[in-house]
């Protein structure tokens, strides 16, 4: 059953359009079920009618020109239930309802279960026999659970249709497709599509048109041969260990490189005009759905001996492809799969106009990254056909979290509107660069910035930055191929701290693990967010802390601006342990006979655990900084990096709040510097409630920065106190938001935020 299960399932996900994925639903589970009629009626969001989109056994003339009124027949009666409704004989039911010309007259047994995706119901998928009876419990609960496992393939299917049922060549410029994703960071942009990919993965690779088909068919021939020489080599080098059985699956290799099909298959499709990785993926993937199709193990496992011979093509194909930099002639939207820190790392700032990625949430460490370049991101954009979009028009909506394909001209005018109000508003708060963060009332606040990259140093000093609060040193690790050494590390930290001394620099130690992986370091664990991340992998390798605390304390010499920040702490031991280290390494430097000082420790409160023990923690060390971002994630139960869940990701929930009031409760008297480095200080609602609570410096992305001084100029003190009690007696996170927004508009600050139209448009 499970096996039947997952082969319709893997069937259906390979499909090319809705119509082809209900099609093969239709037929696979009509065969399973040995039912005489298979159905799938899909709800018309515009009309709320059931439409009958695919069909075997009835009239399948009638599919897509019939439907069933929202409160018409057995089939709306299993959507409105989201039951399933299981009957001997339908026609005696008060529900239904014949639809006429579809044959449907002579079933008399009806089983409709509906098909239920995020909440809501699609669809229904109903079974019949002419025979009066009803379908036992094990056939029930078979469909159910094929329904539950179809319901995000056909609301994907429904959702990238659009496009994939556009012929080829037609050009759909002006459909305005919209993706819905989750906003990763704010603004507008508006251009050209590149699709970027990791290497050596042939699920990932997009489609894209050659102009050089030649070129590509020989690029194609020579790959092939080099994993032919490949084989034979291996095969040569390690015959003499090998039983015959095992040499054979050398031949069986070679056998299938020679045979005609697969490579006649790839250089047609060149012909036709896609490009060779693209072809060559298009081959492989069916003949792999060929071979899982088949019942005999032996032949599914072929399956994989196919997967790994693309694989093998696709690397010989790599190594000529065009470096990442050269593709970028003009500034261009990315998009990928899951885009990375170190994909972003490759690709000329001043060539990209926006990203897209199908992956992630809006608290990925690429979004951060991204609102730290001031890029428009949406993440999360799961239905995005992200693979046909290379060279396509797109509209990126960093505010809504939207990307629009082949936008019309009205939908261009529109957000063009946006932008140059953008502009505007940047213009507005260049003038507060050299003025003081300072409410109406006379209330002073720091405000600090976030950087991870060289490049920000100058971009926060020109956007009037009174510190660094959080260095994220796993930056400048991640674009590497190795551990950075001692003297590298010293370089790359003087940057940092000469750019701003004598105004003070806070150095985290090493982040790595949750979704911030090293590629020289892998990770792999059940969860990540959970595992080994953070203090925990670096007071496990005391060689890379101890080497990273040195070269922080060396790059201070003389500048004595320099504060360490220690991620993820969850227990007073780990401060314990760190400070000890830390001494012994200030000792150590001291002695090599730079002019240091010791320098001040601080701790993250980012895990529950560390909230309640803030106390305790402000005793041991100078000051405490909350990392919201990760406070949110363990707080609420919610991964920052999957959008599946990112509804719930909220720092306004009322559990979010009553923490961070608390964190300032319980060290207010302990005299040590309290601030707030996670995205919530950088948001414009976050801050004035933040500053409300007593946190003294909020440390922020430098694009963010500007517009948060806008604010809190414009507001008191008391006025924020006045909404942070409002906003504390309240229960959702949602109502929270909506009575800040209410309240900012009240007195007149919503406006600084965002441009006029972002919240209508779209
Ligand atoms: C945080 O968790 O809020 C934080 C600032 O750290 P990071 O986003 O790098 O995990
Ligand atoms: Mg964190």
């Amino acid at each position: 059953m499970l096996g039947l299960l997952r082969r319709i399932t893997q069937e259906v996900t390979a499909a090319q359009s809705l119509s082809a994925a209900l099609d093969i639903i239709v037929r696979r589970v009509r065969r399973a079920m040995r039912a005489e009629v298979c159905s799938i009626y899909l709800v018309d969001s515009n009309t709320s009618e059931y439409v009958l989109m695919a069909t075997r056994g009835l009239n399948a003339d009638m599919a897509g020109s019939v439907s069933l009124k929202s409160d018409e027949g057995l089939v709306s009666l299993v959507g409105r239930r989201a039951e399933p409704v299981n009957l001997e004989d339908a026609h005696i039911h008060p529900s239904f309802h014949y639809l006429q010309g579809t044959g449907e007259e002579r079933y008399r047994s009806f089983l409709g279960v509906p098909i239920i995706h995020h909440r809501q119901v699609l669809g229904v998928l109903v079974v019949q026999h002419e025979e009066k009876r009803r379908f036992d419990e094990g056939e029930e609960a078979f469909l159910i659970t094929l329904s539950a496992q179809l319901a995000g393939v056909i609301a994907h299917a429904e959702a990238t249709g659009a496009i994939s049922n556009l012929n080829a060549n037609a050009t759909p410029r002006g459909a305005d497709f919209r993706y819905k994703g989750v906003p990763g960071s704010s603004g507008v942009a508006i251009g050209r599509g590149v699709v970027v990919f990791p290497p050596a993965d042939l699920d990932v690779i997009p489609d894209r048109e050659t102009t050089h088909p030649e070129q590509e068919i020989d690029d194609f021939y020579q790959a092939l041969d080099a994993v032919r020489r490949d084989i034979r080599e291996a095969s040569n080098r390690i015959s003499q260990h090998l039983s015959a059985d095992e040499k054979a699956l050398f031949d069986v290799y070679l056998k299938i490189l020679d045979d005609n099909s697969i490579a006649g298959e790839v250089v047609k499709k060149i012909k036709e005009g896609q490009w060779a990785q693209g072809a060559l993926r298009q081959v492989i993937k069916a003949h792999i759905l060929q071979f899982d199709r088949m019942d005999d193990p032996y032949l599914r496992e072929r399956a994989s001996d196919l997967r790994d011979l693309g694989r093998r093509i696709l690397s010989h194909l790599q190594e000529k492809a065009p470096n990442i930099v050269e593709r970028f002639s003009e500034p261009a939207i990315i998009i990928g799969e899951e885009l990375t820190a170190s994909m972003l790392g490759e690709i000329p700032i001043e060539k990209i106009k926006g990203l897209v990625s199908v992956m992630g949430s809006g608290n990925s460490h690429v979004a951060i990254l991204a609102r730290a370049m001031g890029i428009p991101t949406v993440m999360g954009a799961l239905d995005l056909p992200y693979a046909q979009l290379d060279k396509a028009d797109l509209i990126v909506d960093g505010y809504q979290g939207q990307v629009f394909t082949y936008p019309s001209e009205a939908l261009i005018d529109n957000y063009q509107q946006i932008v140059d109000e953008e502009r505007l508003l940047e213009e507005e708060y260049e003038s507060l660069k050299d003025l003081p963060c300072e409410t109406l009332d006379g209330q002073r606040l720091s405000l600090f910035v976030n950087t991870g990259l060289s490049a920000d140093v100058a971009r926060s000093l020109d956007r009037g930055a009174e510190g660094i609060g959080l260095y994220r040193t796993e930056v400048p690790f991640m674009v590497r191929d190795r551990f950075p050494t001692e003297a590298e590390q010293v370089v790359i930290y003087r940057q940092q701290l000469e750019g701003f001394a004598p105004a003070p620099v806070t150095v985290r130690t090493l982040d790595i693990g949750g979704d911030k992986a090293l590629p020289y370091f892998p990770i792999t664990e059940a969860n990540p967010f959970l595992g080994w991340r953070g203090i925990r992998v670096t007071l496990d390798h005391l060689e890379i802390f101890m080497a990273q605390i040195r070269a922080m304390i060396k790059a201070s010499a003389e500048l004595h601006n320099l504060k360490i920040m220690l991620p993820m702490i969850s227990n007073v031991a780990e401060v314990e342990e760190a400070l000890a280290l830390i001494r012994r390494a200030y000792a150590e430097v001291k002695e090599e006979g730079y002019d240091v000082k010791m320098p001040k420790v601080g701790v993250m409160i980012e895990i529950p655990a560390a909230v309640y023990q803030a106390r305790t923690l402000a005793k041991m060390v100078d000051f405490l900084s909350v990392g919201s971002n990760d406070l949110t994630q363990y707080l609420l139960a919610v991964d920052r990096n999957n959008p599946r869940v990112a509804d719930l990701y909220n720092s306004f929930h009322p559990s979010v709040l009553h923490a961070l009031a608390s964190i300032v409760d319980q060290v207010k008297d302990e005299g040590v510097s309290l601030s707030v480095c996670g995205e919530m200080a950088g948001d414009p609602m976050g801050a004035i409630l933040l500053m409300a609570m007593g946190y003294d410096v909020l440390s922020m992305s430098s694009t963010s920065l500007p517009k948060v001084k806008a604010v809190i100029r414009n507001i008191s003190l008391s006025q924020s106190q006045d909404m942070l009690r409002e906003v504390m007696s309240l229960s959702h996170a949602e109502t929270v938001v909506q009575t800040m927004t209410r309240l900012m508009r009240e007195v007149n600050i919503e406006r600084l935020i965002r441009p006029s139209k972002t919240t209508r448009v779209g």
